[in-house]
């Protein structure tokens, strides 16, 4: 997906700091959407909790974005036109619907329920999403994963993979990135990466294993959910720093809920986020947008996309703003 704000603020995000401000009292700390258009007079709207003034980064999760459900027939879906990606990794992933893919390596996929699709930019791609004619209602999120400095000149990459649901207490776990009960996504991550959907049968509790060396975000779909003790509503993210071994979910409804589980190692690098870019400083972002704008071959063409590419919106004014990520909230190892 492309970030569709007509006026993309640029924002400098890194992770936990030791100088950072006092952290929150409680461990889990919950992170509110803020409501992004996609553009189009009846366009859908998406719920966007990273990144934000309060948290930037979850691991190497640098962007999330919920939307639906969407009655396509009233917004008429999603229609992304080709717009280019540096320095990170997409994750689509769906609950309802059905979204063409097409990029710049030549890919040319349908992003299905249930089955992860994941585009990495490296240097730099173009791609298109479309919601098929035979959607009638679109849900699901879109993430993004920052490169490290290591890896974000790599190639251009697109994987696909359909984790088997896996039994955890109360619910099932559909572990499309690093591992959780049992299962392993086969698909390589650049860092240490947890993604996994989970369902929770009413009134449900199930505790997971969980690395301690990781932060988590919970992003709440269905239901309401506690996180740790903590109450998460609908498009909400609870987050919760390192040096927990367990992690308790309830299941706080009479009926299914469900959730996008996220999580890394903090990130240590500082990145610099604008519009489709992820770099590490102004003068980066201001060349890849030149050379998105110059239809450079940084970014590759999409072939069989209906309809003009997108152009960038134009720079802010502003300098870049620095942002930092406070630090977690004090816990020890459970
Ligand atoms: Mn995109």
């Amino acid at each position: 997906m492309s970030n569709t704000e007509t006026q993309p603020a640029e924002l400098r995000c890194r992770a936990s700091l030791p100088d950072g401000p006092e952290p929150p009292a409680s461990r889990v700390e919950v992170l509110s959407p803020r409501r992004v258009p996609l553009g189009g007079p009846r366009a859908m709207t998406v719920r966007r909790t990273l990144p934000q003034r309060a948290r930037t980064l979850i691991g190497a999760w640098c962007f999330a974005d919920h939307y639906g459900p969407d009655d396509v027939a009233g917004t008429g879906g999603m229609d992304v036109p080709p717009h280019p990606h540096t320095g990170l990794q997409t994750v689509s992933w769906l609950f309802s619907g059905e979204i063409e893919h097409r990029d710049s390596l030549g890919s040319h996929a349908l992003v299905r329920p249930g089955e992860l699709n994941l585009m990495t930019s490296g240097h730099g791609i173009s791609h298109s999403e479309v919601s098929t004619a035979r959607t009638t209602v679109l849900h699901g999120v879109q993430l993004w994963v920052a490169l490290p400095e290591r890896h974000r000149h790599t190639g251009r990459d697109f994987r696909h993979h359909v984790p088997r649901p896996v039994r955890v207490d109360g619910g099932e776990a559909r572990v499309f990135l690093g591992s959780l009960a049992g299962d392993t996504s086969p698909v390589p991550a650049f860092t240490p990466l947890l993604g996994a959907e989970l369902t929770l049968e009413p009134r449900a509790t199930t505790t997971l294993t969980t690395d301690a060396g990781f932060e988590h975000g919970l992003l709440v779909d269905r239901g309401r959910i506690g996180m740790a003790g903590t109450l998460l509503h609908p498009a909400e993210l609870g987050y919760r720093g390192p040096g927990h071994r367990t992690l308790t979910l309830t299941n706080e409804t009479d009926a299914p809920a469900r959730a996008v589980l996220l999580g890394g190692p903090p990130f240590g690098e500082q990145i610099v986020m604008w519009w489709n870019f992820v770099g590490r400083s102004h003068e980066e972002i201001v060349r890849a947008r030149q050379e998105w704008q110059d239809a450079s071959d940084r970014f590759g063409g999409v072939e069989g996309y209906d309809g003009d590419r997108l152009p960038a919106p134009a720079l802010p004014n502003a300098v870049l703003t620095p942002r930092r990520n406070p630090a977690p909230p004090p816990g020890g190892t459970r």
